[in-house]
């Protein structure tokens, strides 16, 4: 069963165990630390342990409950057993973060078939294996939250990311199939769309790019940069009963650069 919000604050994530895929730095230990703040449990699910225990630890020491299961959600085996292994310390999976991404920054003409694979296995077979794999859990209890990060790339095309921004643009689409498909499971599934926020990928982004830095604060209204707390306010309503009747919407976290024309 869904733990009853006794508090009467609907974005009250206590007794929500969370798992966030890519969520041992960047935006995912963003959103991480916005969902512990309302409550929940934090699974942080990713490849490198020593940066997963670090992010653990940090949680930890903020005194929130974390901890960390290893998974490359390009890998089935791995993703089955990461879900099994969340479940089975934690009793049950509520949320879900499809965070766990990668660019690789080419135009389509010299990306080779393997860069491709890699980065669509990341970013969009990875976000179709660990729902896949999570569904039966949330179906048991009642109900679930799946949140998928996209991008400004699932709206909009750039010449250097051909498999990036499909992989983007199909995690809208996956989006829709699922809350259409869970929807009667009482399963709701969104994506969010962040704009250009201040992490580990865009730092290498910037140093590839000369004048990205400045071209970002340009095209943004907002006139910066976002930071990875930026992301936790719509994580937490997405993960809370405040959007039980909202599902496969995407929403833009982006300091209005997909509405300016
Ligand atoms: P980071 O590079 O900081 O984080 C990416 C995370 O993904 C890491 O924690 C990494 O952990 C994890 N990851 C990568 N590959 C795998 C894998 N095969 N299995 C499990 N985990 C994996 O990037 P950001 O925080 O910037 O990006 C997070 C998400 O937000 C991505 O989906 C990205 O596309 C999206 N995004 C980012 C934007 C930005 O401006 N920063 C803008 C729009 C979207 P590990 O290496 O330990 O596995």
């Amino acid at each position: 069963m869904i733990p009853e919000n006794k508090s009467g604050d609907m974005f009250d994530l206590k007794g929500r165990v969370a798992i966030v895929t890519g969520g041992n730095g960047g935006i995912g230990f963003g959103i991480a630390h916005g969902l512990a703040r309302a409550g929940a449990r934090i699974i942080i699910a990713a490849r490198n342990e020593d940066k997963s225990g670090t992010a653990v630890l940090n949680l930890q020491a903020m005194g929130f409950d974390a901890l960390s299961v290893y998974v490359d959600v390009t890998d089935e085996e791995s993703v089955k057993h990461m879900i099994q292994e969340a479940a089975h310390r934690c009793g049950r999976i509520d949320i879900l973060v499809n965070n766990a991404g990668i660019n690789i920054r080419k135009p389509v003409q010299d990306l080779l078939l393997d860069e491709w694979r890699h980065v669509m296995d990341t970013n969009l077979t990875g976000a179709f294996l660990c729902s896949r794999s999570a569904y039966p859990y949330m179906k048991k209890i009642g109900g679930g939250k799946v949140i998928n990060i996209g991008s400004m790339l699932s709206i909009f095309g750039a010449s250097y990311a051909p498999a990036y921004g499909a992989s983007k643009g199909g995690i809208l689409q996956l989006t829709k199939s699922m809350a259409v498909a869970w929807a009667i499971d009482n399963i709701q599934v969104n994506a969010v769309l962040p704009g250009w926020i201040d992490t580990e990928l865009t730092r290498q982004a910037r140093k590839n790019v000369s004048d990205l830095h400045e071209r970002v604060i340009n095209r943004t209204p907002a006139g910066k940069w976002g930071n990875i707390d930026d992301l936790a306010g719509v994580a937490v309503f997405l993960a809370s009963s405040a959007s039980d009747f909202v599902t496969g919407a995407d929403i833009s976290v982006d300091g209005g650069y997909s509405a300016l024309g």
